[in-house]
Formats: C-alpha cells, structure tokens, sequence
C-alpha cells in the first residue's frame, strides 16, 4: 500500500466546504494552483473546488452556510460557479472529462470522475487533489507523483505531452510561464513536445498568448521565459521582433553585443527596481529596432543611430498586436523607448542646465521610470564600468534635482497664456500666440528667462512687438 500525504487546511473554508459537500452527498476535492502553491508555500487566494456532481449547487450550499446574502456567479453551460469570500476567490466545477478535436481548443466536455478531471489537467504539479470528504479529509490524490515533481522542480505533463500541447496549445506558455515563476526546469520529453507543437500556437487567441507573456515578464526572472520561448522556437511566432535582437554580427573582427541577451539582461536589472508592467515592458521594447537601424561605420565600429525613434515608432504596432492597452500605457512605453537614450547621453558631456530641462519637460512625471530604465539599461561586462558609470549617473539625477527644484520644469506650464497673449494685444485666435508661447517655452529651457510670470510677460510683449502687435495702454 502506498503510504498516505495529508495536507493541513486550515482555513475554516474548507471545513464548510465539506459540510455542504455531506449535505449534498457529493465527493468534494480542493484541486490545480492552490493545492500546488499550499505545498510550495506560496501564497495563493484562488481555490478551485471540483466535486463529482453539480458544482454551481455546490457553491450555493456554501455560499448560504457562510453568509446567505452572498451573491453566486455560475455560468450554466460551463457548469462553474464562482463568489468572493473576503479576500478569497471560490471556484467550483463539476468533474468532468474532456476530449478535444484538432482544429479547436474547445472540448467536448461530459461529466466525469475526480480522475478523469486529474487526467486533463495541464500538468503533474496541477493535477494534485486533496480530499474534503468525511472519510478521508486532507488526503492527498496524485496519480501522477506530482508531488514528487514538485520537491524536484519539474514541468511535466501528466499524459502524452503531443496530445496535451496539441489539444490546447496554450499549454505551452503556461509550461514556460509556470517554470519561470516557480524556477522549474521543463523536463526534456516535455520541452521537445513543445518545439513539435510550436505552431499549434496559432490557434490560441493573443489575449491569452499576451496573458502569459505579461505573467513571465512580471516574474522574478523573465529572461528565463525568453529563452525558453526562443528556445521552443515560441518566441519566432509570438513575437518576431524580439527574436530578430538575438546573434552578432563581426566585421573585420568587431562584433557588437548580442542584443536579445542584452536586452534579457536589462529586464532582470529592472526586475529588482519595479513590478510595474510597463516600466518591464519599456524595458523589453528599448532596443526593439536596433536590427534594422544596425550598420558598420569604419572608425564608428557599429551603429544603431535612431534605433530610439524607430522603436518609439513601433511600440503601438505591437501594442495592438498583442492586444495590450493602447492608453496611458501605451503612451508611456512609447516615450520611455523614446527617450532611453537621453540620460545616458548626459553622462557622456558636460551637462548643462538647459539639457537637463529639456530632458524633464519631455519627460514630465516620467522623469523617475526613465532614469530606472536608464541604469538598468547599464550593462556590461567589466563591473568596474557598470560602477563608474553608475556614478556618473548618480550625478545627472542630482543634477537634475537642483534644476528642477529652481526651475519647476517636469509639469511645465506656460507661466502666461494665450488668453492673456490675445487680451495684451487685444487679438483674437490667431498663429502669432503659438508662436510667441513656444518662444517663452524656448527661453525657459535654454535658461534665457526663469520660469516665472514677471520674466515671461516681458519676454511676450517683446516677441509680440517683433511680430509687429502693439501693446494695449
Ligand atoms: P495561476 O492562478 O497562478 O495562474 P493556476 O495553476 O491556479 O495558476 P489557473 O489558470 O488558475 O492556474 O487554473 C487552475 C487549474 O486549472 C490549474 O492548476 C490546472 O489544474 C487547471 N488548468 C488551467 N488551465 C488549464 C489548461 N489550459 N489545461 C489544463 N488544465 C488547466
Ligand atoms: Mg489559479
């Protein structure tokens, strides 16, 4: 006989669980993410629940033990039910078995046994079922010595991995995805399935390609997933562009630096500093077009001029291919791919004030994420650079604290307005305001006038007399 796991659930959810699962006569099983995550000690609000019978009655008979104004969630033609409990999240489902038909990763779904829901589960770390019944509560089930996969750190389908893959393709990125959050290894007989199935990747809808890509960015350690992705021959498919970074080219024997594991590098520097997605996500785009943008100067060695505004160019093209948000964060990726070559360049001449203020007005509030992305983006592999030019970095940010606080740049605006331009000049809307607007917004940056009222009201009537406007007394 095999020896029997039992797995403290201590939370009194569980305890009700079985309750209602007794008055309803129907076995109950805790199951997938929650069971795995429990034993790896990791933190986890989702709890599926699977019973051999009807899950949505399942989850009003909880619903009314733990509070009966709770409202239930259930989706008849999926037979799931779900409700928030405090900071929980409850699922229930029905056991089912599932076969698949290939041009399709719906399922033809009946109604099954806890094993038929074991086997067609992703894989053997997810297929772990703890019992809430009676008999045998906190028991472990695992068919599939998940739990033996767990203590060795593997990703391992619990069936044929072609038929899994193959079924449902988006498997794949959750084998790459979960191996990335969790520091898994992939086992090889799994991993070679997936460079077989690769292509059935298109058949999965890019909201949930891009689901899993955010989730690997936002690990602990992205460049894993990436290379795993290239690695499966993923990447190519779901993102050329950032396939098209990896290799060097020599010429008369100068290379220049692999610019996929440069980049791998720069989003697991700023791993360290931010968990905002779009700060990783700037840093995953920032060199995006060097490939085109790339040439051999002779004296020069390689270059990538303009490979910032190439880049900024793209950002929404592959934002709306991946069907990530085209607002605010958009915008933001699009001006930090912009400007990363900015502070950098600082750091390199002497700086002047009005650099320094031309750098905050562009980049606004912004100002913190670009100098993050801009020392991530320090990567070399002599550390006595990276440290001499890490300092040299810590001087711009000083730098242009001073300027900031004298001159008030990052939310720029214009100290006199066009109304008071037209009441002055007693003119109406005309092309003369723009004009002398961004004369006074020039003279602030180049540190001609201070960005104050006085200063700028002079400076506008004499623009305005250049243009031939009169004063009125
Ligand atoms: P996380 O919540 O961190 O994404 P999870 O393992 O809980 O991890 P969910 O997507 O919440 O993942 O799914 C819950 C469970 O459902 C999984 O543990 C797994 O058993 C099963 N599952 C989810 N998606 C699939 C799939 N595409 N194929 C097979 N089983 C799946
Ligand atoms: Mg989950």
């Amino acid at each position: 006989m095999k020896e029997k796991t039992t797995i403290a659930l201590s939370h009194p959810v569980f305890g009700i669980v079985s309750e209602a699962a007794k008055d309803l006569h129907v076995e109950t099983y805790v199951v997938g993410g929650y069971v795995r995550d429990q034993l790896l000690n990791r933190d986890c609000k989702d709890i599926d629940f699977v019973c051999v019978g009807s899950g949505i009655d399942l989850a009003h008979k909880v619903a009314e033990k733990i509070n009966p104004a709770l409202t239930v969630n259930y989706f008849k033609n999926f037979g799931t039910a779900q409700f928030k409990w405090n900071d929980l999240d409850l699922e229930f489902v029905g056991a089912r078995k599932e076969s698949y038909q290939r041009d399709s990763r719906k399922p033809i779904v009946e109604d099954g046994t806890l094993e038929d829901d074991q086997n067609r589960r992703d894989f053997t770390i997810n297929a772990l079922a703890v019992s809430l019944n009676n008999d045998s509560f906190g028991e472990l089930i695992d068919p599939f010595k998940g739990l033996e996969d767990l203590s060795n750190k593997i990703i391992r389908t619990p069936l044929n991995p072609d038929i899994t893959f193959s079924d449902d393709p988006l498997r794949m990125m959750r084998a790459i995805r979960f191996a990335t959050q969790l520091d898994f290894t992939i086992l090889p007989e799994t991993f070679e399935a997936i460079k077989r199935n690769k292509e059935r990747i298109k058949i999965i809808s890019q909201e949930r390609i891009t689901d899993e890509l955010n989730k690997i960015i936002l690990a602990k350690k992205p460049s894993a997933g990436f290379i795993l992705l290239e690695e499966s021959g993923l990447l190519e498919i779901i993102f050329p562009e950032f396939q098209k970074l990896k290799g060097v080219e020599n010429y008369e024997g100068k290379g220049h630096k692999d610019n996929f594991y440069h980049t791998l590098q720069v989003l697991d520097n700023i791993t360290k500093t931010t968990n905002d997605l779009w700060l990783r996500w700037a840093a995953v785009l920032h060199d995006i077009a060097k490939p085109p943008t790339k040439k051999f100067v002779p004296g020069e060695g390689w270059t990538f001029h303009g490979h910032e505004v190439l880049g900024s160019k793209w950002v929404p093209k592959i934002f709306g291919r991946m069907k990530l948000p085209m607002g605010t964060e958009m915008k933001f990726v699009r001006k930090m791919v912009y400007l990363h070559l900015r502070p950098i360049a600082l750091t390199k001449e002497e700086i002047s004030d009005s650099a320094l203020r031309r750098l905050l007005f562009e980049a606004g509030d912004d100002i913190e994420s670009l100098l993050m992305l801009c020392e991530a983006d320090i990567t070399s592999k002599n550390r006595e650079k990276v440290r001499r030019y890490l300092m040299k970095f810590e001087t711009v940010r000083e730098k242009l604290k001073e300027v900031e606080e004298k001159d008030r740049i990052r939310n720029f605006q214009p100290p006199v307005t066009g109304e008071l331009i037209m009441q002055t000049f007693g003119i109406g809307p005309s092309r003369e305001i723009g004009i002398i607007k961004e004369g006074i917004k020039e003279a602030i940056l180049e540190g001609k006038i201070r960005n104050d009222y006085d200063e700028a009201f002079k400076m506008m009537v004499e623009l305005g007399e250049k243009l031939g406007l009169k004063k009125k007394q």
